[in-house]
């Protein structure tokens, strides 16, 4: 058999496996209700650690941890806000801190200032109005764009850095609408960081909702807002990525990595961020090997420590293996959701580019008709600049629903659909064979 046949055939064994024999959904399970959510430095994080040792292990894959610096950030036990109207009636709002962010040490008033971006909000500070208020940002996803992450993506500003602007203009705290697709009630979480030339204020997260609402009544009138947070920062700690490998047959010094992110945030389960990209790429390496599929190259799995707030564990992996001489070739990464897949994203030289799409014919059948250049991924993203010429693939499922549970608490198992889950997995393994075989 040769060429295009043979890779047909290997797709079908591939899917097949996949999806009546998948493992991958009862995996996910067990990670988000037997683990549940895992912030870096939390218990749940360095169970999850030991759970997908266990796991990689129990399929017989030389398994180990590498052990990185992580960051450390809490909650803590006190989250509330309440608004007050300008006819003076109290309403409670749902508050969630955003990572890294100060507590409130007590209870904090001050009146409102809506602004609507970071533009507007520096126009507003410029103008001396944001001193000693508490600015809530509204800047609503274009409903208009067709992929969700885009409008993701430019709402991204607000979160990372609205709260260190408005500390620039003396603002007390900054609530952010939630980076979310529909108006719910509930507030989606996200890392910030602070300028070092700042003085640290608070910033949470509000339910697009609440968002809703506090510009109406912000419409009418004055608007006070009272907040209550306890969360802190504590000293850097120790943590693992979980590393699994099955050698290649030809060029075993020549890596391929393909991965997604152990820790979540620390509400709803990580279930679609990252839970179903740890699942995915774990399945496609079982489903390779239990076919008896080789690859001519080292296939290496890397659970990641610490995406979310902090990227730690990526810099760790990318760091020892320019420190051990390693040779990377590409890398996959899974972290857009458990949704149906579309197809890949790749950043890398136009060969390679040009080989992906290549396949698009054998990968049609299986709804796999997305083939461009683009963004591989957060963690992958790490190895670009030791590697200069690498190759990183982003897997990309449709985006419709990913932003209604992203880093808020309905991102629960019960929203991913086993199927779809299963032709991640099959999507991943496939395009790790093409590319290994016909690089
Ligand atoms: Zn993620």
């Amino acid at each position: 058999m040769t060429g295009q046949s043979s890779d047909s055939l290997i797709l079908r064994s591939i899917y097949d496996e996949a999806l009546e024999h998948g493992e991958c959904y009862e995996n996910l399970r067990s990670l988000c209700k037997d683990v549940g959510a895992r912030l870096t430095g939390s218990a749940e994080a360095e169970m999850a650690v030991q759970w997908g040792k266990d796991l990689l292990t129990s399929y017989g894959f030389e398994t180990r941890l590498q052990e990185t610096p992580i960051p450390h950030w809490e909650r803590g036990t006190l989250e509330s806000g309440w608004y007050k109207d300008a006819s003076g009636k109290t309403y409670k709002i749902k508050i969630l801190a955003l990572g890294s962010s100060i507590g409130t040490d007590g209870l904090m008033r001050a009146k409102a200032v809506l602004a609507h971006d970071i533009e507007h909000l520096k126009t507003l500070g410029e103008a001396g109005k944001l001193k000693d208020k508490i600015v809530v940002i509204d800047q609503p996803f274009d409903q208009k764009l067709i992929n969700t992450f885009v409008a993701y993506g430019a709402c991204w500003p607000i979160r990372g850095n609205g709260t260190s602007e408005a500390a620039r203009y003396g603002a007390k705290a900054v609530l952010i609408r939630s980076l979310a697709t529909p108006i719910d009630d509930h507030p989606h979480t996200g890392s910030m960081r602070y300028d070092e030339d700042v003085k640290q204020i608070p910033g949470a997260a509000i339910s697009t909702q609440a968002a809703e609402e506090l510009k109406a009544a912000l419409k009418q009138g004055e608007v006070e807002i009272s907040l209550e947070m306890d969360c802190r920062t504590y000293p850097e700690g120790i943590s693992h990525n979980v590393i699994a490998e099955i050698k290649g047959s030809e060029f075993q010094d020549e890596i391929i990595t393909i991965g997604g992110h152990l820790d979540s945030w620390d509400v709803g389960e990580g279930a679609h961020d990252d839970g179903a990209g740890i699942v995915h790429c774990i399945e496609a390496m079982r489903i390779l090997n239990t076919r008896g599929i080789k690859l001519k190259r080292t296939l290496r799995v890397v659970l990641y420590m610490n995406e979310e707030n902090g990227v730690y564990g990526a810099k760790t992996y990318a760091d020892e293996a320019i420190k051990n001489g390693e040779k990377h070739v590409f890398a996959l990464e899974s972290d857009a959701g458990g949704h149906t897949p579309r197809g890949f994203s790749l950043d890398g030289p136009a060969e390679r580019l040009e080989l992906m799409q290549s396949f698009s014919a054998l990968l049609y059948p299986y709804g796999l008709n997305e083939l461009e250049k683009g963004y591989g991924g957060v963690d992958i993203n790490r190895l670009k600049e030791p590697y200069e010429g690498i190759t990183l693939i982003g897997f990309r499922p449709d985006s419709q629903r990913y932003f209604n549970y992203h880093h808020s608490e309905a991102d629960v198992f019960e929203t991913v659909n086993k199927r779809e889950l299963e032709l991640g997995s099959a999507s991943i393994a496939s395009i790790i064979y093409l590319m290994d075989r016909h690089w």
